[in-house]
């Protein structure tokens, strides 16, 4: 006995914790006073991750410093401040502790009787954003991966639910040889509502596309006729200007008609927590369907998409699947409102993040971001570069003059490190995406950024 406690050494589960907290703090420590887009050195040293497969054990301390010393200096600093691609949140802190805590516990989110935690923090975090974003309390919804399988999963509900009306089971009977139903989108749909559309069947080329105004947004009055076989997708937040299109008369003329409507709303639905931009997400909550990330402006750690549908029936319709050992109880089932059976329990970070925030932390991040969105505005204009679009919310876009300028000072930023901007094009033009989506984003690293910017394009040659 005694010699065994002698012997007592921690286990390896608890030296790889210890190890990956202690190069994981440093990590965040260091992370803010990084360069953001990694130096191509570091890029190329990923080679090192590229031999044989192994033919023998190694010691998970020893795979983890390997993780840590090539990988680490080859990621993104998408949480260091400074990061203005994409639409990309940071990380809470309260998050990424719920994090690790998550992998400790390594739940199956699929049914109740598997993880009975997951389950209920579902119901918890569904109910709260259903709160947050002024959506019907009815609403039943489901945890993905992103906002393009979000919307696939709305849309196959709305497709399943409307062709169940015209008396065809798609469920049963398939797409093939059943009536058609109209899809009706924006001309500055996302590109993942048409994958999404592709995956449910409907075929890319099968829409109706309604003209957009200047800043993208859907023109209610250029609305096709519709009917009970047509869904229409509309958009809050676009991932370019950051615009809404007008729901309330969208919704209006679509409920009149019988048509469901289809909200992708990956970042701008969460406008509405703050009462100086809730007049932006008026209307949205007359829909029939919404997609949003979490992983985006609530800054929850990757992946965290959202689905929620009105009529509740229409998803679990579409998504359940059944067998004998698969039984489950009266209570709601994540599985039966998601395309994925097993799952990892995105409800945990979902919920940190929603509780560390509270409202008014919510509120105080979406005004915040959309303050340094207005900084930046400020800045590009007084050093005297066009920005496109009206700055509604937490996207920029600017050019630096034609179009080959404008792609040289993007690439220049990106290999100056100091912050991170992507390209894009916006109605004809070529121009510079700043989304300003992070918590930890400061005014002074809007400054450094902005320095950085009108630096680069005057060694450009812009004046
Ligand atoms: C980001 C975005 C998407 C896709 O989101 P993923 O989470 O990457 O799938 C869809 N629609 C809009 C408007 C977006 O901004």
């Amino acid at each position: 006995m005694k010699k065994q406690t002698q012997g007592i050494t921690r286990s390896a589960s608890d030296d790889a914790l210890n190890l990956a907290a202690e190069r994981a703090r440093r990590y965040v420590r260091e992370i803010g006073a990084r360069r953001v887009a990694p130096a191509p050195g570091d890029v190329a040293a990923l080679a090192g991750f590229h031999e044989g497969f192994p033919a023998t054990p190694s010691d998970p301390q020893d795979v983890l410093r390997m993780l840590d010393e090539l990988g680490s200096p080859a990621t993104v600093a998408t949480t260091g401040r400074r990061y203005f691609g994409f639409v990309v949140g940071g990380v809470l802190p309260a998050v990424m502790g719920a994090n690790w805590l998550a992998g400790a516990w390594d739940q199956n989110a699929c049914l109740r009787v598997m993880s009975p935690l997951a389950a209920e923090l579902e119901d918890v975090v569904l109910r709260w954003i259903c709160e947050a974003l002024n959506l019907p309390v009815e609403c039943e919804g489901g945890l993905v991966t992103c906002a393009t399988t979000a919307n696939f999963t709305a849309l196959a509900a709305a497709r399943n639910a409307l062709l169940l009306k015209a008396g065809w089971d798609v469920a049963e009977d398939g797409m093939f040889g059943a009536p058609p139903i109209e899809m009706v989108v924006g001309a500055e749909v996302h590109a993942s509502i048409l994958k999404a559309l592709s995956l449910a069947g409907f075929g890319k080329r099968r829409v109706t596309i309604v003209e957009s105004d200047a800043q993208g947004r859907m023109r209610a009055d250029k609305l096709p006729k519709l009917t009970e076989r047509a869904i229409v997708c509309i958009q809050a937040g676009n991932v370019n200007s950051g615009s809404f299109d007008p729901a309330s008369e969208i919704c209006r003329r679509a409920k009149e008609q019988g048509a469901w409507v289809h909200v992708d709303g990956a970042f701008g639905l969460w406008a509405g927590v703050s009462p100086r931009y809730r007049h932006l997400t008026q209307g949205f909550e007359l829909a029939d369907s919404w997609a949003t990330d979490a992983h985006k402006w609530p800054n929850v750690s990757y992946d965290n998409g959202i689905v929620l549908v009105r009529d509740g029936a229409s998803l679990r319709a579409a998504m359940t699947q059944s067998a004998a050992y698969l039984a489950s109880g009266t209570r709601r089932e994540p599985m039966h409102h998601t395309p994925e059976a097993s799952r990892r329990a995105r409800g945990v970070e979902l919920w940190a993040a929603l509780k560390s925030l509270g409202r008014s932390g919510l509120c105080a991040l979406i005004e915040r971001t959309c303050a340094l969105a207005k900084r930046f505005e400020s800045g590009l204009r007084a050093a005297g570069f066009q920005v496109l679009n009206e700055v509604v919310i937490n996207q920029v876009l600017v050019s630096f003059g034609d179009a080959a300028t404008t792609r040289e000072v993007i690439r220049r930023i990106q290999e100056d490190g100091t912050c991170w901007c992507g390209g894009t094009e916006w109605q004809g033009k070529t121009a510079m995406r700043i989304s300003v989506s992070s918590w930890a984003t400061t005014e002074e690293d809007v400054d450094r950024s902005l320095e950085a910017m009108v630096r680069i394009a005057r060694a450009c040659g812009v004046s």
